[in-house]
C-alpha cells in the first residue's frame, strides 16, 4: 500500500516536472519565433540594412530586460516602462542608432542611460569593451544584475552621471547617449576619439528631439541629424549648464 503511494507520488512529481520543462521551451521557442518576427516586420521594412546589427537584434533576449509582467509585449513596436518611470527604447530605435556607431569589433563604446541593460547587451555582441553610465542607483544595480546573469562580461555598468563621461577609459571610438539632452555634454565630446562616432537626442527634454550623428574631423564636429525621436530626459550636470 505505501508503494503503490510512493510510485504515485514520483509520477505525479515527474508529470509536473516535465510539463514544467516543457512549457520553459516552448515559452523560449515562442520569443525566438517574436524576435524573428520584430526583425522581419520592424526593422528590414525600415532602413536597418547592416547585416550584423540584423542578427544582433534576433538574438538578444529583449524580454529579459523587462519585467515578467510585460515579457509578452517586449518585441512590440513601441518603448516599454523599467522601473523609475523610465523606459526601454523601440527596438527599431535600439538598431537605428546601434547602425550609425558602425562598429566593426574591437571598438571601445560608451552607453550613457544604462536603464535596463538592453542596449548595452547589443553594442556587446558587436564589440568587447562597452562602458555604460546610469544615473539612478538602483536601475544601475539591476541592469548589471541583468547583464551579469546573461553573460555579459564585456559590459561594465557604473552608477554616476553620465555628463562627465567615464574619463579613465576614454578616449571612445563610439559614444551613444539614451537619454534627451538639449545640448551635447562637453566633456563627452572631449572623450570621443578622433574619426569617432557620437549618438545623441538633441533638443527640447520636455518634448521632441532630433536624432543627431556627430562624428569628430580634425578636431572638430561634424553634425548630422536623423530623424525626430521622443527620449526620456537626461538629468544632473546636464540641467544646471546651458552648455555655451
Ligand atoms: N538604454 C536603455 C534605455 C535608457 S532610458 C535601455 O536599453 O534600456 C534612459 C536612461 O538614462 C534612464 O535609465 C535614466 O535614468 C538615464 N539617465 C538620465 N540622465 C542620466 C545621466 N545624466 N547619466 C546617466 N544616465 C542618465
Amino acid at each position: 500500500m505505501k508503494e503503490s503511494i510512493f510510485f504515485k507520488l514520483v509520477f505525479a512529481l515527474t508529470i509536473i516536472f516535465c510539463s514544467a520543462f516543457l512549457c520553459f521551451c516552448e515559452d523560449d521557442e515562442s520569443y525566438a519565433r517574436k524576435r524573428e518576427k520584430m526583425v522581419r516586420a520592424q526593422l528590414k521594412t525600415r532602413d536597418i540594412t547592416d547585416k550584423q546589427v540584423l542578427e544582433v537584434m534576433g538574438k538578444v533576449p529583449r524580454h529579459l530586460f523587462v519585467s515578467p509582467h510585460l515579457r509578452r509585449q517586449a518585441y512590440r513596436d513601441s518603448p516599454l516602462p523599467i522601473d523609475e518611470g523610465q523606459t526601454i527604447s523601440q527596438p527599431y530605435i535600439v538598431a537605428l542608432m546601434t547602425q550609425h556607431l558602425e562598429l566593426k569589433g574591437g571598438e571601445k563604446v560608451l552607453e550613457i542611460g544604462t536603464g535596463s541593460g538592453y542596449q548595452a547587451a547589443v553594442l556587446a555582441h558587436l564589440t568587447d569593451k562597452v562602458y555604460s553610465i546610469e544615473i539612478r542607483e538602483n536601475l544601475a544595480k539591476k541592469a548589471a544584475e541583468t547583464l551579469s546573469t546573461l553573460n555579459y562580461s564585456q559590459v561594465q555598468v557604473k552608477w554616476s552621471d553620465g555628463y562627465f563621461g567615464w574619463e579613465e577609459h576614454a578616449p571612445f571610438d563610439a559614444i551613444i547617449v539614451t537619454c534627451a539632452a538639449n545640448h551635447v555634454p562637453p566633456p563627452l565630446l572631449k572623450q570621443l576619439k578622433e574619426g569617432g562616432r557620437f549618438i545623441i537626442p538633441l533638443g527640447s527634454t520636455l518634448y521632441f528631439q532630433t536624432l543627431t550623428l556627430i562624428t569628430k574631423k580634425k578636431g572638430k564636429p561634424k553634425v548630422k541629424q536623423i530623424l525626430g525621436v521622443t527620449f526620456v530626459p537626461m538629468v544632473g550636470e546636464v540641467q544646471k549648464k546651458t552648455g555655451k
